[in-house]
């Protein structure tokens, strides 16, 4: 199928593409990396009357750093964050294992972190991310500029609290601090195709106790997680990993890994994955992904003391 006939322009400022989206009446759209819209508008299932390119807004497109904070702007693509060393310490490492897992290079190469989470599809990695990591999201509408909290912008699949007429500019992600451990685990199909299920998690310790932990689910609801219960059930406990290549049932990862998948998820089904078999991939990845991230903070510590 070909779109159905639409306006199309492209601003030059933040100002002029809040006016333009403003859209005098009309339904607009915002073409980013055009990796989900476009398809969309070939299949007609989003027709706008106008289209408003951002790809010639210089403003948007920088990625900056302080001491506590990186803050990504809305033409920064998926894969500028493929090189662990892109953002810095833990933060960076878990972007790189989170985007490995996004589509394929050409569309990494196109599609926008800042996309994503204006289309919020449940089974996105950086929504997941922007949740679990307490992101920031920083909006320009016909009403002046204004911050939503990851944690109060997704409403549903495809739904966020972004207005019609508001511009995601950037979202802030706050940095981790050295000592957390970070994992990035992911069941799919085939590459081609979304995760069935996705977990991230980072783990922080002191003395080898567990003291914070952040696990956000992907696809594992009709939008994305956090994992609070499974959270509150590892503080106090042993960071040790388990050896191996499972994790035991009685292990703390593992217990954490079921509550995840009976309290905080709610899968729904899917042609190829009824809701049984997703809760029981949830559990079982939500344990290997904190087994990744002890393994990652104990790497870190052993590579401190070797330092010393
Ligand atoms: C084959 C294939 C596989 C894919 N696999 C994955 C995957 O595994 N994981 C994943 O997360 N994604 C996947 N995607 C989607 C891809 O990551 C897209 O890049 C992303 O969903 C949207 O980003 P974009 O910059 O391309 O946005 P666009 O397609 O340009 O826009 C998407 C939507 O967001 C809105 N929008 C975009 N930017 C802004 C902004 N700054 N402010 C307000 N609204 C905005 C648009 O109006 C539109 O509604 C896949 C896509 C394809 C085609």
């Amino acid at each position: 199928m070909k779109p159905a006939a639409f306006d199309y322009v492209a601003p030059r400022t933040v100002h002029e593409a809040v006016d333009a989206l403003a859209g005098n009446g009309r339904k607009t759209q915002v073409l980013a990396g055009g990796q989900s819209l476009i398809l969309e508008m070939h299949l007609q299932r989003i027709r706008p009357e106008l289209v408003v390119d951002i790809n010639r807004v210089a403003e948007l497109d920088h990625m900056d750093m302080n001491d506590s904070t990186v803050r990504v702007g809305a033409l920064i693509r998926h894969d500028a964050f493929e090189s662990e060393q892109a953002v810095p310490g833990p933060l960076g490492r878990l972007f790189a294992r989170a985007v490995a897992n996004i589509a394929h290079p050409p569309i990494r190469s196109r599609g926008t972190m800042v996309g994503s989470l204006a289309w919020a599809h449940p089974a996105s990695e950086w929504c997941a991310l922007a949740l679990a990591l307490d992101a920031d999201l920083e909006l320009h509408g016909t009403g002046g500029p204004r911050e939503i909290p990851a944690r109060d912008y997704f409403h549903g699949p495809f739904q966020t609290a972004r207005r019609p007429d508001e511009l995601i500019t950037a979202v802030r992600f706050p940095l981790l601090t050295g000592d957390t451990g970070v994992g990035f685990i992911e069941h799919r199909r085939t590459h081609f195709c979304f995760a069935q299920v996705a977990v991230a998690a980072t783990l922080t310790a002191r003395d080898g106790v567990i003291i914070g932990a952040r696990i956000g689910l992907v696809n594992c609801a009709d939008r994305p997680v956090r994992a609070r219960a499974a959270e509150q059930a590892l503080i106090g406990t042993d960071l040790a990993p388990p050896a191996g290549r499972r994790v035991p049932g009685d292990h703390p990862f593992a217990r954490a890994g079921r509550i995840a998948a009976e309290q905080d998820a709610a899968p729904v089904a899917e042609p190829y994955a009824d809701v049984e078999y997703r809760r029981q991939a949830i559990a079982v990845l939500v344990g290997r992904t904190l087994r990744e991230a002890a393994r990652d903070q104990r790497a870190w510590v052993a590579a401190s003391e070797g330092g010393h």
